[in-house]
């Protein structure tokens, strides 16, 4: 079955800018799969630690036949394949990539949590989805609209192409 999902990309390390770049030609390569629209760039103030470089964070549109969880070992290999080292919450990171929302699907599972549990105050998350898809509904009915209006633009900037 083809589902749509949408990938959150955040990168602060070693050249983020090309890391997320990089990162949505090797979504656009996922097997089975096929990108339908990828967001510009965004530049972003770190969430958590704050001794740590701004983020750049897009957000990518797939279909695809992956099943939630191989999808996510396909992004986890991603983030491998960058050199991610996990050390710190929150801490700085040459790659990481989220499954924001899986189809229409409401996920509970010990290694993935759809739609992404922290999307709602996600102003990086947010914009760049609404840059894509500004009539997106999550499972429970919420529409995107909704939660733009209570999560501030703030600091984030769009990069120009
Ligand atoms: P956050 O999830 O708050 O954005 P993070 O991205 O820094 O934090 P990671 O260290 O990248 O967190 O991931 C920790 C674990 O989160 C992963 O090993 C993965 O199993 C789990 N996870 C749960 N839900 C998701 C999701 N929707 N997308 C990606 N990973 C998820
Ligand atoms: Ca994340
Ligand atoms: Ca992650």
């Amino acid at each position: 079955m083809k589902c749509m999902a949408y990938i959150g990309i955040g990168s602060n390390l070693d050249n983020p800018i090309d890391h997320v770049q990089r990162a949505i030609d090797e979504v656009k390569q996922l097997p089975l799969s096929r990108l339908v629209a990828a967001s510009s760039l965004y530049g972003s103030k770190p969430m958590g630690p704050q001794d740590q470089p701004n983020y750049i964070n897009a957000v990518a549109q797939i279909e695809t036949q992956l099943a939630p969880i191989t999808l996510l070992d396909s992004l986890q290999q991603l983030e491998q394949d960058h050199q991610r080292v996990r050390e710190q919450r929150w801490g700085p990171r040459t790659l990481d990539l989220d499954i924001v929302v899986y189809a229409d699907q409401h996920i509970d599972h010990p290694r993935l949590q759809v739609p992404h549990i922290g999307m709602h105050e996600r102003n990086f998350v947010l914009y760049p989805l609404a840059e894509i898809s500004p009539q997106l509904k999550l499972p429970d009915g919420t529409v995107l609209q909704q939660l733009l209006d209570n999560c501030p633009l703030a600091d984030l900037t769009k990069l120009p192409l």
